[in-house]
């Protein structure tokens, strides 16, 4: 079966069980403070877990692309040295919410793996937690059982806490599970290790390895570390894909798949290297050298993944967070490669292609942003070879350093800074230094970080204690039709982020829009006779809104009036409205490879970027503007469509974003032509927004352009701004009516008058010249000019070259001007005072010009100083011939 078969067939199984198969949820997660990516296909889920969100339907199966590079599940230092762990690699999953639970479970997966896939039965393998005293959870002795029904009693192995209890993050839902393992050992390394596939099950052995977790929600990690039950019983199963295809391809890693081989293979050619896959190296063992080939091509084959489809998702790479993360794996990658694979220019950009062609079909986003992604990963190749470059020359130059002194170690906090500001890794610090015959201090490197992390880590602290729960329920958003809404308080909880305090609070009832999809939260307040409490922010989290108050209510179980402030919100949506019909004109004046690549929108500017190659011209943007102040002209209502059914949506034309997590029932948001899922808060009418204007267009990234625009008030408030510069402007030119004609016939005169001062000055400077040549004095058979005299910088330099064309033989001349009391200092000399009178006008002119309290410096032949004190001038001059010694 191929691996495209092989995701149908999981498909199609869970399907005949009843399962909706729904679509994966994006690998970038955009409104869960906890997490930053999706790292497990639960992910999703987690509020339906937690009892916030509908569980219905309770039977889902899907593919969920996943990532693990940071947090609490980090396979990156892993990726490549071993065959079967990847940044990001697809997760088969099925769930029952409170449906079916541990029997349903066990029976499915045996069924799916052995009668569907024949698996052999004899090399699986499945553990069940032990049980751990100190949390007070015993064996699960069920899970065992029903395995018993499928497996003899020895593939039944107890497992501990590590890696038979399940948890996303240091918080949240969590459980004991069960994995099934398989022995994929040739029969040679059977033979060979002597050991049972059960020995050797948890044991990083890169043949035995777990394909699939069966986990058993049953509990909810609180911050304070205890564990509290769930409201239901819930499966969540978790099977790698790639791993899956590699035991039913019968190979021994997964890059030998037809997943990674496509992708290797491209390596290949572009390199005019060789992998070697297992098979070819069972038959002859391979050297140090080809082993670290291997190693950057898988590097580089799952690296390009990971990037990719993270560009895809809406996450590019940058400096912070997620997007630090995503130019962190790209840098290892380009790393690699850059190393062991010779490439010394943008390599991985050139996969793309291939990327696309095996796996655009299961996941047309990657299709639809093929140049996108390879714009980006180019550009950021390039830039990130330019530090490499750069920090080559730095390490040659400290390594130059130790040879000079004698010494043979690099000192650490020199790697460090090599790291800190040039990207620059240890190993490849190391490598070089090795290749040259130097060490490294590692642990004083090690120090550095860690002093960083710390600092790091002081800097980004945010505590949250648990939620204090008063009543029961989910939460209710109103806030589409109204402002005002009566109220009482779920839960809240205290932050503590730098030393700040703030409460958040969860509504039964609320109509406050929470920060999402680029528009700001709402502010306002909750009030009842008793108190008044502002409202200063409001976040989505978990897909509720969570209230930020400075101080919690007296009685905060009391009933209170939610009321949001409505300037700020109408100002809101009048720009986010504005954003829609300015992609709509974008779309229209540019093409439909306009994309939105994120978006901000707050009561005073909105902002929008989107995917465009080159700069928009000034035609282009007047052309946008017009379209958008005709559609808002002509006042369009809104025609908004709530809990459509997300296909019919798309049958409505609605825009959808890549990277955007939609549920299955999604909000559409029509103005005219202009029509997009959104849950934002739009403007009654287009008419609302008043005026349209554009007033920047930029680039944020390669391939992705940013115009910020102004509506409504703030127009006006720049139009009135406009209008009073330009009467001030007209004040100057005393009112003239063709103003422009004006300022033009200044320019002219300007530049006219310029000219002739320029003439003039070089008509004196040649007087000049001639004078001062005149008067030279004559010592030891060289010609001595020296003057002081007022003259600014530029004509003193011109006065010295030409007073040195009109001398023949052997000059020292020294000039002392003034400009406005600035006093300067040239001195000018024939070459042959240079050569053999072994002079430097440099350092004579560095030495004289301490009277003048300046300093310079140039040529040997040529220098200049400025100073602060023009009475010293004539001293210095005098001070520059006594230096000659003439
Ligand atoms: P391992 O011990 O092999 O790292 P895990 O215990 O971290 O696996 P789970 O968190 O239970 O794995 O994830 C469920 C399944 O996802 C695993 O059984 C495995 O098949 C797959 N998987 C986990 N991590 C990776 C990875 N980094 N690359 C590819 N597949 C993975
Ligand atoms: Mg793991």
């Amino acid at each position: 079966m191929t691996a495209n078969e092989i995701r149908d067939s999981f498909k199609k199984f869970f399907e005949s069980k009843q399962h909706a198969i729904v679509p994966s949820a994006p690998m970038v997660i955009k409104d869960d403070p906890t997490l930053m990516f999706t790292n497990a296909g639960m992910n999703q889920w987690k509020d339906i877990i937690l009892g916030t969100r509908d569980p219905e339907p309770r039977r889902r199966a899907d593919t969920q692309k996943c990532l693990r590079v940071s947090g609490k599940h980090n396979d990156l230092e892993e990726v490549g040295h071993d065959t079967y762990h990847h940044t990001m690699f697809e997760m088969l999953g099925n769930w029952s919410f409170g449906d079916y639970f541990k029997e349903g479970a066990i029976d499915m997966a045996w069924e799916y793996l052995v009668d569907v896939l024949k698996l052999n039965p004899e090399d699986l393998y499945v553990t069940v937690f032990e049980g751990s005293p100190e949390e007070n959870i015993p064996r699960d002795d069920e899970a065992a059982r029903y395995w018993a029904k499928h497996v003899p009693e020895d593939h039944i192995i107890n497992g501990n806490k590590h890696d038979n209890f399940w948890e996303m993050g240091d918080t949240g839902p969590c459980g004991p599970c069960s994995e099934i393992h398989v022995d994929s050992r040739t029969p040679e390394q059977r033979k060979a290790s002597g050991k049972s596939g059960r020995d050797l099950v948890n044991q990083d052995d890169p043949q035995v390895i777990e394909i699939w977790n069966l986990v058993f929600m049953q509990f909810n990690r609180k911050a304070d570390g205890s564990l509290e039950k769930l409201s239901m019983n819930v499966i969540d199963t978790g099977m790698g894909f790639e791993r899956l295809v590699r035991m039913l391809q019968g190979k021994h890693s997964n890059y030998d798949t037809d997943v990674f081989q496509p992708i290797i293979k491209a390596e290949q050619q572009l390199t005019g290297l060789k992998y070697v896959t297992f098979e070819e190296e069972q038959e002859a063992p391979i050297t140090k050298q080809q082993d670290d080939i291997n190693v950057a091509m898988r590097v580089c084959a799952d690296h390009l993944r990971a990037v990719s489809f993270s560009i895809a998702d809406g996450q590019l790479p940058s400096n912070a967070k997620a997007g630090y993360v995503i130019r962190r794996i790209l840098r290892r990658a380009v790393r690699y490669a850059y190393t062991f694979l010779g490439q010394k220019d943008g390599f991985l950009y050139k996969l793309v292609p291939t990327l696309v062609r095996e796996m655009g079909d299961a996941f047309p986003e990657l299709k639809a942003q093929q140049q996108l992604i390879s714009k980006v990963m180019k550009e950021e190749e390039d830039a990130f070879l330019r530090t490499l470059d750069k920090g080559i020359s730095l390490l040659d130059k400290a390594m130059e350093q130790l040879k000079a002194e004698g010494k043979t170690e690099l000192d650490g906090v020199q790697a460090f800074r090599l790291f800190d500001t040039y990207g620059f890794p240890l190993d490849l610090t190391e490598l070089i230094c090795r290749e040259n015959g130097f060490t490294v201090n590692e642990e004083q490197f090690n120090v550095e970080m860690q002093k960083q992390k710390e600092r790091a880590r002081n800097a980004a602290a945010v505590e949250n204690s648990d939620w204090v729960e008063l009543a029961q329920g989910e939460q209710q958003f109103v806030g589409y039709d109204y402002t005002e809404y009566e109220c009482h308080i779920l839960r809240y909880r205290k932050v503590t982020q730098k030393k700040n305090e703030f409460y958040e609070l969860v509504l039964d009832y609320t109509p406050f829009y929470g920060e999402m999809g680029g528009q700001v939260g709402d502010c306002g307040v909750i009030c009842n006779e008793a108190e008044t409490i502002e409202i200063v922010d409001a976040k989505r989290e978990n897909n509720q809104t969570v209230h930020i108050v400075k101080q919690l209510p007296k009685d905060p179980s009391a009933q209170f009036m939610a009321c949001v402030d409505t300037d700020k919100r109408d100002a809101s949506a009048a720009n986010h409205t504005a954003t829609h019909l300015l992609d709509y004109a974008l779309k229209q004046v540019l093409g439909d490879h306009v994309e939105q690549k994120g978006s901000f929108v707050s009561p005073d500017t909105l902002r929008f970027d989107f995917s465009h190659f080159e700069k928009v011209s000034d035609e282009q943007i007047r052309e946008v503007e017009r379209m958008v102040n005709e559609m808002i002209r002509q006042d369009i209502h809104i025609d908004e469509h709530r809990d459509v059914p997300f296909e019919e949506a798309k049958k409505l034309g609605a825009i959808a974003l890549f990277g955007e997590k939609y549920g299955d029932k999604v909000r559409v948001v029509r103005f005219g032509p202009s029509c997009e899922f959104c849950g934002g808060i739009h403007a009654s009418s287009t008419g609302r927004i008043g005026f349209f204007k554009i007033i920047s267009e930029s680039s944020v990234a390669a391939g992705i352009r940013r115009i910020e625009a102004k509506t409504g008030k703030e127009c006006e408030e720049l139009l009135y701004q406009t209008e009073d510069m330009l009467r001030a402007v007209k004040a100057f030119f005393n009112n003239a009516k063709d103003l422009q004609g004006v300022i033009k016939k200044y320019i002219d005169e300007h530049d006219a008058m310029k000219k002739e001062i320029e003439s003039f000055q070089t008509q004196a400077v040649e007087r000049a010249a001639k004078q001062l040549v005149g008067k030279a004095r004559e010592v030891n058979g060289v010609k001595v000019v020296t003057a002081v005299l007022p003259m600014n910088p530029a004509a003193a330099k011109d006065l010295a070259f030409k007073i040195r064309a009109a001398v023949e033989g052997s000059l020292l001349c020294v000039l002392g001007t003034h400009d406005n009391n600035k006093p300067q200092l040239s001195i000018m000399m024939s070459d042959d005072m240079v050569s053999d009178h072994g002079l430097n006008a440099g350092q004579m002119v560095r030495e004289a010009a301490k009277l003048i309290q300046g300093g310079g410096g140039g040529q040997p032949h040529f220098a200049q100083a400025g100073g602060k004190n023009a009475d010293g001038l004539s001293a210095a001059v005098d001070k520059v011939v006594e230096l000659a010694n003439l």
